[in-house]
């Protein structure tokens, strides 16, 4: 038998068993069927690394309920299986998916299609704010973001099979823009995954280095933890608060950070020491953080509120690092099991909760206010995952478009901008002596609308006279 039908397989029963367990009462037969049109489309189609192409559109499915649990929907998994037939297939069209799988699934699988089209030659560009918000006006809907996160995430973990240099551009397009938008979105999880990942690529000396340090500490670190873990257990216990302790894992890239941070140095072990402490209430938080600082002396200017204070991504937490036993820094972060949530999976937690019935106002109002950042009128009460798609279409930059100058500049502009606009954005001198306008090559009326993601080039006459 082929080893590699294994695979598929392998991922097909995983699909199957997450769609069971999280869409339990869902009409799923769209699922199967994408998965079937997926096979064919993708048939006689490999990756790079030999497996059969399938084995990628499974993944991101499979990824994406992972992410998602309850809050995966049919139509985000059903684009998730058939992201990627209108690019690799030149036979299957947008309006065949329509025909076949709707509306919605046509526009998820068109939105991720274009956001892979988009021109990242700009290294300036694309580490700009603008360049975000150009990806989320382009997506229309979340779902698109987060198919395309999943799948960014696929393909970093099958990086290997590329050349080298192709591996250091896609790794650097994933540092630059998809961990950027997993943190916007508040995803740690997939940002510190998609982070060392493309670490790993782009200095894999340093990474050597810290994947060797962090392994030869491990003991070391364990004991360390231990140390402080059974104190502030046993206190905790006597208290009658209710938490749940744990060791952290710190991504590599962030303790490589941090070793950049204190000039290459790394001589304790502190960096690598983290605690979390999961309670019910926000109450909880700040009695726990009583103990901590009772127990163990904290050290000045090392403590953060992101509890009365949130994170512009939602995050919630308190920090502290206290001096442990041995005179080791240990870093201690105390949040309730919602606050967790939330840092861990961002706007994918939103999901989870929507469909657990659970929707916490606080929630859905920080999350309000990170996407509309700026305006605070955000009181709308999003009853139903309809209404908050809406909602959310227009958080995503709906009333303005981000084009690219030809030397790969990107500028902003309200929707219904014209090339004269553009002309006009990039200098005055050029919009009083514009006479024609280039979008993506091709010469335009003076009058048409721009895209995101357009490449607008105006051109110029000395004698022309402004209008
Ligand atoms: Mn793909």
């Amino acid at each position: 038998m082929d080893p590699t039908a294994d695979t598929v397989a392998v991922l097909e029963a995983q699909l199957r068993e997450a769609v069971e367990r999280y869409l339990p009462d869902q009409d799923t037969r769209a699922i199967w069927r994408a998965l079937e049109f997926a096979r064919t489309a993708h048939a006689d189609q490999r990756r790079l690394s030999g497996e059969p192409y399938l084995t990628h559109c499974l993944s991101v499915a499979v990824i994406l309920t992972d992410l998602l649990r309850r809050g995966a929907d049919p139509v985000i998994l059903e684009a998730a299986l058939l992201h990627d037939v209108i690019e690799e297939n030149k036979s299957v069209t947008r309006e065949r998916l329509r025909r076949e799988f709707g509306e919605e699934v046509a526009l998820l699988v068109d939105g991720v299609t274009k956001i892979g089209g988009v021109p990242f030659r700009n290294p300036e560009a694309v580490q700009s704010e603008n360049f975000r918000k150009m990806l989320l006006s382009m997506a229309k809907d979340i779902r698109v973001i987060l198919i395309k996160l999943a799948d960014r995430l696929h393909n970093m973990r099958t990086i290997a099979a590329h050349r080298e240099e192709k591996r250091r551009r896609i790794a650097q397009e994933t540092h630059d823009i998809y961990a950027m938008l997993a943190h916007r979105l508040g995803i740690a999880h997939l940002k510190w995954e998609l982070e060392d990942l493309s670490f790993k690529e782009l200095d894999p000396e340093s990474y050597r280095r810290v994947s060797e340090l962090v392994a030869t500490k491990r003991a070391e670190r364990e004991e360390a933890i231990d140390r402080v873990q059974e104190p502030l257990a046993d206190r905790l216990r006597t208290e009658e608060i209710k938490a749940e302790i744990t060791g952290r894992p710190k991504s590599f890239y962030s303790i490589w950070q941090k070793m950049e941070r204190t000039g290459g140095s790394l001589d304790g072990i502190h960096d690598l020491l983290g605690i979390r402490v999961i309670t019910e209430t926000r109450e909880d938080c700040y009695r726990v953080l009583g103990v901590v600082h009772d127990l163990f002396l904290p050290m000045q200017d090392r403590f953060k509120d992101y509890v009365a204070s949130p994170k512009s991504n939602m995050y919630q937490s308190l920090h502290t690092t206290v001096i442990g036993p041995q005179a080791r820094r240990v870093e201690i972060q105390i949040r309730t099991r919602q606050m967790h949530l939330v840092a861990e999976y961002g706007i994918a937690a939103h999901y989870q909760y929507k469909a657990g019935g659970r929707v916490e106002n606080e929630l859905e109002r920080k999350l309000g206010e990170f996407l509309v950042r700026g305006t605070t009128e955000w009181q709308a009460e999003a009853e139903n995952p309809r209404e908050f798609m809406d909602l959310l279409r227009v958080a995503l930059y709906q009333d303005e478009v981000f084009v690219f100058t030809p030397r790969g500049e990107l500028k902003q502009l309200p929707r219904g901008a014209t090339p004269i606009d553009f002309a006009y954005a990039v200098h005055t001198a050029v919009g009083s002596h514009c006479v024609g306008a280039r979008v993506n090559g091709r010469l335009v009326r003076l009058g048409y609308e721009l895209k995101s993601g357009d490449i607008v080039e105006i051109l110029t006459s000395p004698s022309a006279v402004p209008r």
